[in-house]
């Protein structure tokens, strides 16, 4: 069995053929797909959306939502949370975490919404699952002020020493389409080279498309799409695989045990 523990599922990308995603995704393998809110309003349509497929999902506020994002918001987070204490596909908090690589964005904001949720997922006794993006030792420091029960520290691309302070504090790392350029050389060192026990895999759906998905600017602009799904999964793991010298059996049995273990609920 595969599990994409990071695929939004939910997004207006999927709009018009969400329904034929879960099938393709299901007959790749890929039975579960963890579906990551991005803002509060989109919570209750999210959660409505996994019920009825049975599939996991997480809430919380991105940090790239955090511009319209009000303090409100995380009031709905807590009674949301509160509210599907007994639903088993409640499995996190998330996608939560801070980006310092997007432009635009208040610092201080993202700080703030963070702080909060970790707080919120600690309470609730929960994991979470962090948006990592040029922000590794500043989403470090937060676990160190405010403890979790780890999670997933998701499309890492840190440095060994940072993948390491994860790990010590419960974390597993998700990788996917970007190990599949060969130009990715640090994720792939990274990635060869961590214990078995680190790695998860996802596809971000519909975002990141793996080598075989991608499109140049030039296409895009001239409005060829490239939407990632999560029946790319298996493919993705390929390259996991054969950087491990792994068979696709083992890579499919150790990832999947690995995101069980950071994510109990699963
Ligand atoms: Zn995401």
């Amino acid at each position: 069995m595969w599990i994409d523990t990071h695929c939004h599922w939910d997004a207006p990308e999927f709009d018009l053929d969400r329904d034929a995603v879960r099938e393709r995704a299901l007959a790749a393998g890929v039975q579960r797909f963890i579906v990551p809110a991005v803002q509060a309003c989109d919570f209750a349509r999210t959660q409505a959306l996994c019920r009825v497929a049975g599939q996991p999902y997480a809430l919380g506020v991105h940090p790239l939502y955090t511009l319209r994002a009000q303090e409100e918001d995380l009031a709905l987070l807590d009674a949301s949370l509160a509210e599907a204490k007994g639903d088993p596909l409640l499995v996190a908090v998330g996608e939560i975490g801070l980006d310092f690589f997007v432009a635009g964005l208040d610092a201080e904001r993202q700080q703030f919404f963070y702080a909060k949720q970790l707080k919120l997922a600690a309470r609730h006794g929960l994991p979470v699952i962090l948006h990592v993006r040029r922000s590794a030792d500043q989403l470090l420091a937060g676990l160190r002020r405010r403890p979790v029960r780890g999670g997933i520290a998701h499309a890492f691309n840190g440095s060994r020493q940072q993948a390491e302070a994860f790990l010590d504090l419960g974390f597993a790392l998700g990788f996917g389409g970007a190990l599949t350029f060969e130009r990715s050389l640090n994720l792939r060192r990274l990635a060869s080279e961590l214990p078995d026990s680190a790695l998860v895999l996802e596809t971000d759906a519909p975002d990141i498309p793996p080598q075989w998905l991608y499109k140049t600017a030039e296409q895009r602009a001239a409005g060829e799409r490239s939407r990632n799904e999560p029946c790319e999964l298996p493919r993705i793991a390929q390259t996991l695989a054969g950087l491990r010298g792994w068979t696709l059996a083992q890579t499919a049995a150790i990832t999947s045990a690995n995101a069980c273990r950071v994510l109990p609920k699963l």
